[in-house]
C-alpha cells in the first residue's frame, strides 16, 4: 500500500501533468481492485508499470463503473479484469457470471439434440414426473439405467421400451431421461420417429439420406420416439429403422423406444405387414430381435394426461 503511495506521488510530481488528468488518474489508482491487484503482482510487473499503463488501468475502472450504472460496455455479457502481459497490466474481458450461466445452459440444451420433438420436451424433469404406482416402474427403470450408463458411459446397457397408451407420458419421461443426461454432461438424440420417416423420404431428393442416417446411427444415447404410430414403408423399416438399429446393436450403443404398442403388437400388427400390404413375418422377426436387444419392455398404464 505505501509502495503504491509513494510511486503515485513520484509520479504525479515528475510529470507535468494538466489537473484534470491528475485527478481522473488519481482515482484509477485509489481502486481497491486496481491496488489489489497492483500488490498482489508488483513482483512481475515493470518499475514504470503505473505510467506505460495507464491507459489500461483507466480503460479497466470506466468499463466497471458502465458496467455498474447497467450501461453498454466495450462487449455486451463480458466484464473487464486486470491481468500482467509482459510485465505490464492489460485488460482481459471475461464472461460476466450472467454470461457464463447463459453459456452453460446453452451447453445444456445442445446436448439433447431433437428431431421433430415438441419444444415443450425441454421442461420435462423427472423431479416433476408423477411418482404414482401405475409409473413407478417405467421410472424406477429410467433411473436405473441413468445410473447405470453414467457410471460407465463406454459398457453395453439395455434402455428402455415404453409401451402404453396415447397420454401416459411416455415422450415426458424419455425427455426428462434426456435433460438429466445433459445435466450430468451426456448427450442424447430424441426423434419422433413418423416425422423422421416423411424427413428421410424429402431427404432422398436431395441426397441427405446418409447424413440424416448417420447422425441417428452415432447419437450416443438415441430415443426412438412414437415408434408405430404411422404406416412404415418397405423402406423406412428396412433401410432406415433396420439400418440404425442394426449399427447400433453392433456399436452397443443405448437406444430407447416408446410405443403405443406392446413388443408383440409392433411385431405382428405393425412391423410385419408394409404399406403395400405384404405380410412379411422375418422382416418383423429380425427388427425385434434388435429392438429387444438394445431395449426392454416396460409397460406404462394410467389416465391420459393430455390437456383434452
Ligand atoms: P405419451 O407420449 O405417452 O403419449 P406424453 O408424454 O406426451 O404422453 O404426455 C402427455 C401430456 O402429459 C403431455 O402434455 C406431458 O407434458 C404431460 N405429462 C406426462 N407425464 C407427466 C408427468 N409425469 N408430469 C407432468 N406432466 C406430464
Ligand atoms: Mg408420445
Amino acid at each position: 500500500m505505501e509502495d503504491l503511495g509513494k510511486t503515485m506521488q513520484q509520479l504525479m510530481s515528475q510529470q507535468h501533468l494538466n489537473d484534470n488528468y491528475r485527478q481522473l488518474m488519481a482515482e484509477v489508482y485509489d481502486d481497491p481492485l486496481v491496488r489489489q491487484f497492483y500488490e498482489a503482482h508488483q513482483a512481475e510487473l515493470a518499475d514504470d508499470v503505473l505510467t506505460r499503463s495507464a491507459a489500461k488501468l483507466y480503460e479497466f475502472v470506466s468499463e466497471r463503473e458502465k458496467l455498474a450504472k447497467g450501461g453498454a460496455t466495450f462487449a455486451t455479457g463480458y466484464e473487464p479484469q486486470l491481468v500482467v502481459s509482459n510485465h505490464l497490466i492489460d485488460v482481459a474481458y471475461v464472461p460476466t457470471a450472467e454470461t457464463q450461466e447463459k453459456q452453460a445452459e446453452q451447453r445444456l440444451r445442445q446436448r439433447v439434440k431433437s428431431i421433430a420433438m415438441p419444444k415443450s420436451i425441454r421442461e420435462a424433469t423427472l423431479k416433476a414426473f408423477d411418482q404414482d404406482s401405475d409409473r413407478a416402474e417405467a421410472l424406477m427403470a429410467a433411473l436405473d439405467f441413468i445410473d447405470a450408463y453414467e457410471a460407465s458411459p463406454k459398457r453395453r446397457h439395455q434402455a428402455l421400451y415404453l409401451s402404453g397408451s396415447f397420454g401416459v407420458g411416455k415422450t415426458y419421461l424419455l425427455a426428462a431421461v434426456a435433460n438429466q443426461l445433459a445435466a450430468d454432461g451426456f448427450s442424447t438424440t430424441l426423434v419422433h420417429f413418423p416425422s423422421f420417416a416423411v424427413e428421410m423420404k424429402n431427404a432422398i431428393a436431395q441426397n441427405g439420406v446418409a447424413e440424416k442416417l448417420d447422425a441417428l446411427k452415432k447419437a450416443k444415447v438415441l430415443m426412438i420416439d412414437d415408434i408405430g404410430a404411422d404406416a412404415m414403408s418397405a423402406w423406412v423399416r428396412d433401410d432406415v429403422l433396420g439400418v440404425i438399429l442394426e449399427y447400433r446393436m453392433q456399436e452397443e450403443l443405448p437406444t430407447f423406444f416408446s410405443s403405443n404398442f406392446s413388443m408383440a403388437q409392433l411385431e405382428n400388427e405393425h412391423l410385419r405387414i408394409s404399406t403395400r400390404g405384404d405380410d412379411e413375418p422375418l422382416k418383423a422377426q429380425r427388427l425385434m430381435q434388435r429392438i429387444r436387444f438394445l431395449a426392454r419392455e416396460v409397460t406404462m398404464v394410467g389416465v391420459n394426461r393430455r390437456p383434452q
